[in-house]
């Protein structure tokens, strides 16, 4: 499995910061469950704040499933 560089607190293209890497499987091969935070802002101003599960491998071009019409989430345990 190749190991990525990504690091909490990265953004990606369309606003979706890493928060975390879990040892949750992902629903992709040989993937783990990260946990993406959205930083977009809405129409009114407001942060979306949305936090979700989705694949590390597709965590550079991951659109928020709240706001950007994104696939759903994927769910990992809590963080400690
Ligand atoms: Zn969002």
């Amino acid at each position: 499995m190749t190991t990525s560089k990504r690091a909490p607190g990265e953004f990606n293209v369309n606003d979706q910061v890493l928060i975390a890497r879990t040892k949750n499987p992902g629903t992709d091969h040989n993937q783990y469950v990260w946990v993406l935070f959205c930083a977009r802002r809405l129409d009114n101003g407001d942060l979306c704040g949305n936090l979700y599960g989705a694949n590390g491998s597709d965590f550079h071009l991951r659109k928020c499933p709240s706001c950007q019409s994104g696939a759903a989430g994927l769910g990992f345990d809590k963080l400690t």
